[in-house]
Order: structure tokens, then sequence, then C-alpha cells
């Protein structure tokens, strides 16, 4: 992507004001290039979304991606392609999930709102509780789970909504970021208390 040279000094100049510091030519420049590719990604992805907007509008019920690229399904995170693919105003979604979806054995909630419920592998990444301990609360009773079955049969994916496991299930950990010594940034989360899920 080119830019012009006026944008790229117009840049440092935003920079200047914005942060007080002096940005060399070259950073600007990639500051300016890297700007621009976001906004040309937000823009792509816009588009694609006011397109499927449309399009719904004759298919109420949503419809397949078949446009030959790789999605992830928005709850079981699975690679799907083509008729693999489910689109409508939840997002996008495996054949699996939607039919879980439109038979009511998960809430429409799911695709909205992240932190109104539990992946599995989310017990391991938040608290550090192994998925045989999972399925073992959930054989104890301790946790209550949703399953979204397989559309060949048996079962496809398991999550653990917030609402069902009231005073058992933390609010998903509020994250903040920190800054290592070589100045690297990464995610981390607050404590939160699982003892009544492990009592
Ligand atoms: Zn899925």
């Amino acid at each position: 992507m080119e830019i012009s040279d006026e944008k790229i000094k117009e840049f440092q100049e935003i920079y200047k004001k914005e942060y007080g510091k002096e940005l060399s030519w070259k950073e600007a420049a990639e500051g300016a290039r890297s700007l621009l590719g976001l906004a040309q990604i937000a823009y792509d992805s816009y588009k694609e979304d006011c397109f499927r907007k449309r399009k719904l509008k004759d298919h109420p019920k949503g419809f397949h991606l078949d446009d030959g690229k790789t999605y992830s399904c928005r709850i079981c995170r699975e690679s799907i392609s083509n008729e693999q693919t489910w689109w409508d105003e939840g997002g996008i979604k495996c054949l699996h999930c939607q039919k879980a979806l439109d038979k009511k054995i998960i809430p429409k909630s799911v695709c909205k709102d992240d932190e109104s419920w539990y992946a599995t592998w989310e017990f391991d990444y938040y608290f550090k509780i192994k998925s045989p301990t999972v399925r073992k609360l959930v054989r104890q009773g301790k946790l209550k789970s949703r399953t979204v079955p397989n559309i060949n049969g048996g079962e496809h994916f398991e999550l653990f909504l917030i609402k069902d496991n009231i005073g058992v299930l933390p609010e998903k950990p509020e994250s903040y970021l920190v800054k290592d010594e070589q100045d690297r940034v990464h995610v981390e989360y607050k404590d939160v208390d699982v003892s009544k899920l492990l009592q």
C-alpha cells in the first residue's frame, strides 16, 4: 500500500501533537502504513457485513457462506467452510451449533455475549482447572453443562452458562495488560475465587 509523503508528514504531526514525541520519517511511514492497513481491514469487514445483512432480508433464516474461505464457529471454534457454515444475525456458526440454537438447547445469548458462558478449555485457561476435573464436576452435579449434539449422532461440544451455575461459576476474570522487561505486552487475568467450584 503506497502512502504519499504528505500523509506521512501529517501522521508525524498528529503523533507529535497527541503523544508529544517526534517520529522519524521511517517510523512515521511504518505507523501510517499499519494504520491504513487496519482501516482497510475494518472497511472490508464492514462491507462484508453490510452485504450479508442485505442478503439476510431475502433469507431471513440465514445462509451458508459459500465463498470458499475458512471460518471458525463463534461457539465451538471449529474450522468450517462453505456448506459447513451458517450465517445469521448471531454470526458464523457450524451446523451442529446452529441446530442446537434452533432447538433452543443453547440460548442465542451464547452468540452475542462470550462473557455469559465458559467452554471447557476456558477452565484451564482462566483457573488452571483441567478438563478431567471439569468432567468430574459435571458428573458430581456441581457444574451444569449444555451439550451441543453432533448432527450425525453423539456429542459435539459442551458449554457452561453462568446463569445455569449461579453461585458456583464466577464471572469471567477481568483482564489487564502487563509489560515484560523486553517491552513485550501480554494479557493477564485478575484472580477469581473458584473455591465454591472445587469444594
Ligand atoms: Zn460450532
